[in-house]
């Protein structure tokens, strides 16, 4: 990445005073790690900086030290506004669109619509906390313990612990150097990737009972009903597609969840080179990348799910 963008990231970080800094709706480890390692940094440098997620932290995350200055709404004034692993405007909540477009966008996403001011964005990073790691230095921004653990879980939550197609030797390295500054690997990991709550483990259970196949695709339906009777509270597949994923002959997999407030969001997983599930889900106003893409759309299930299964056959055919 060319100096003179580090240098104009670099000075427009230099005259902020009062940040404002989120990631995607629905944040994942590396949105969180994003904000959390870049907010704690300028923080250190001495900024008034707001780390905001209007849905509030999700509980996994809940151990990284720093969370507990996460809020779910700005407050007075801020002079920057920056948004991390987020790949379009759209994607930033929207309660925080009244902020207008980002000043910075920092991103791994080979989708995304450079809609701010500056836009740092390296689709050949593992995660965008890869990019952080990289270029925190050149801002003069210090890594310190708790920027590390963040920066080490955007890494690790984006490569599903280092396994994922686009993994490089970069990213361990990066991983090295975290772990230098006094990080803790094996607890990081756990907490992010391995550790599951009973009640998410029983909602596997729901997806894992209507599991259905057909030729190279496979698929499971959480619907709202179920969810509600074992009282799962997220919104979300408590990450049921990364099960899928591993199913053999089956190298994509589908999960469709019922949103509470109306809609199914319905997460792809291709594996292998392939096929490039991001296309698909781009037909129903998603994205992602090849390996990995999600979409949330309008309608009931039952209008949904026979649409989007043969839409993503044409791409396996
Ligand atoms: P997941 O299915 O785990 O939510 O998301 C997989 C990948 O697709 C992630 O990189 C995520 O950022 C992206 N993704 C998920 N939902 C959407 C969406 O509605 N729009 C876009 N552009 N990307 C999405
Ligand atoms: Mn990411």
């Amino acid at each position: 990445m060319s100096e003179a963008l580090d240098e104009s990231i670099k000075r427009r970080l230099g005259e902020a005073e009062r940040i404002l800094i989120t990631g995607h709706v629905r944040p994942d480890g590396d949105a969180i790690g994003s904000m959390l390692g870049l907010g704690l940094a300028l923080e250190e440098a001495g900024k008034n900086v707001q780390m905001v997620l209007p849905a509030g932290l999700p509980h996994v995350f809940e151990h990284l030290e720093g969370t507990m200055f996460v809020q779910e709404d700005v407050e007075g004034d801020i002079d920057t506004f920056i948004s991390v692993d987020c790949a379009e405007f759209s994607r930033i909540h929207e309660e925080l669109q009244s902020f207008g477009e980002p000043h910075i966008n920092i991103d791994h996403h080979i989708t995304n619509t450079n809609y701010a001011e500056i836009n740092l964005v390296e689709a050949d990073s593992v995660a965008t906390a890869s990019i952080l790691t990289e270029h925190l230095p050149a801002w003069g921004l210090s890594i310190t313990r708790a920027v590390a653990a963040a920066l080490l879980t955007g890494l690790i939550t984006d490569t599903l612990g280092f396994r994922t197609l686009n993994m490089n030797s970069k990213a361990f390295r990066q991983a090295a150097a975290l772990m230098d500054v006094g990080v803790n690997l094996p607890d990081l990991y756990y907490q992010a990737l391995i550790s599951r709550s009973y009640k998410a483990a029983r909602y596997w259970g729901v997806g894992l009972s209507n599991l259905e196949r057909d030729g190279k695709m496979v698929w499971a339906v959480l619907s709202l009903k179920e969810r509600k009777a074992i009282k799962y509270r997220g919104n979300d597949d408590a990450d049921l597609i990364n099960v899928l994923a591993a199913i053999e002959d089956s190298p994509v997999a589908l999960v469709f969840v019922e949103q509470s407030g109306g809609g199914v969001k319905v997460s792809w997983r291709a594996r292998g080179k392939k096929w490039d599930v991001a296309k698909v889900a781009a037909k129903f106003g998603g994205g992602g990348h090849r390996a990995a893409a999600g979409a949330t759309i309008e309608g009931t299930l039952s209008e949904i799910k026979p649409k989007v299964l043969s839409a993503t056959r044409k791409i396996l055919d």
